[in-house]
């Protein structure tokens, strides 16, 4: 267990100590010894720790990919959280990637679903950070040739919307009815119920289609920021550690460990902040006790290879590295 062992509770590729839980919890562990214990309260499940490509990276034949391509062990999925509410039994993702369909199976054990048949409701909502394939192609698979839902919340900005409503093929399940499109303002809240809210905030990040945002998840006991993608922090105006400062735990981009991953590209052109910059800059946030933890990995990030310097260096500097299936307790 690492150094968030009180915000991360589990993790999938880390052995869990069972924490107090009710009777439908017991339940599901004495039939499925491989799932995880999760808080009785609201929780976030990572459900994608990987960059928009995958890993594998598909059509990538590096060491790293091949070996995610025939072991399951290593393979991750496209970035992504779960907001879970246990009373309600309601989930809200943030983004739907490419890899939804698995994404959905890891949420399987946390709402009812009907037997032998298509749920037509297998999330309450999604929020979306923008419009690069790894955040939002997975929504067409709500469309009528798949899962077909009936007016599933799809949140997301001005800009964000008036793409998916100019667009197909996202403007036929807005037109279908498979979605409702539900605009997030600047500094708006939305209340999910059970005490946690969920506030988008901009984020600069190249903005070919749409705008950017990341969010602002607070529950009863903690605030989190998600910020998947963005451009480097000398982007962001006010400085992000301001924002820092004010959650519990900031997951943010760690896209690229180093230039090294790129060579030949100035490090103006790869416009994302580097984990050893990160590091560098972040330090002090977390020594004043604001947790930070790295998600997104582009298939190249030596962070994936769990014996790695680089993953010992972020670890030792108090630093987190985000796995797929780990929980955060709200
Ligand atoms: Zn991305
Ligand atoms: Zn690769
Ligand atoms: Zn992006």
């Amino acid at each position: 267990m690492n150094r968030l062992a009180g915000l991360i509770v589990c993790s999938a590729l880390v052995a869990c100590s069972p924490t107090p839980h009710d009777g439908a919890d017991s339940a599901r562990q004495a039939t499925d010894r491989s799932a995880p214990i999760s808080p009785a309260g609201p929780f976030i499940r990572v459900v994608g720790t990987v960059q928009d490509g995958g890993l594998p990276h598909i059509a990538c034949t590096c060491e790293r990919c091949e070996r995610a391509r025939y072991d399951p062990e290593h393979r991750r999925l496209v970035a992504s959280l779960a907001i879970v509410l246990p009373e309600s039994e309601s989930v809200f993702l943030i983004d739907a990637t490419p890899d939804v369909g698995p994404q959905l199976q890891l949420l399987a054990d946390v709402r009812d679903a009907p037997a032998g048949r298509v749920d037509r409701a297998p999330v309450d909502g999604i929020f979306l950070t923008h419009a690069h394939v790894g955040h939002y192609l997975g929504l067409a698979l709500f469309g009528y040739e798949a899962v077909h839902t009936v007016d599933m919340p799809v949140y997301g900005t001005a800009r964000m919307l008036d793409f998916l409503r100019g667009n197909g093929p996202w403007n036929l399940l807005v037109e279908r009815g498979n979605i409702e499109l539900r605009e997030l303002s600047p500094g708006g809240v939305v209340e999910l119920g059970e005490g946690v809210t969920v506030e988008a905030l901009a984020v600069p990040h190249r903005d070919e289609y749409t705008d950017t945002v990341g969010f602002l998840i607070s529950g009863p006991n903690r605030r989190i920021f998600y910020v998947p993608d963005t451009d480097s922090w000398l982007a962001w105006q006010p400085p992000i550690e301001e924002l820092l400062a004010t959650v519990d735990l900031g997951i943010v981009d760690g896209t690229f460990f180093s230039a090294d991953e790129l060579p030949g590209r100035s490090i103006e052109a790869i416009g994302h902040p580097l984990i050893a910059d990160s590091l560098e800059r972040l330090t002090p946030i977390v020594e004043a006790g604001t947790r930070v933890a790295f998600t997104h990995f582009n298939h190249s990030n030596p962070v994936l290879d769990l014996d790695s310097t680089a993953r010992a260096r972020v670890e030792q500097l108090g630093f987190e590295l985000l796995d797929d299936g780990d929980e955060i307790e709200l």
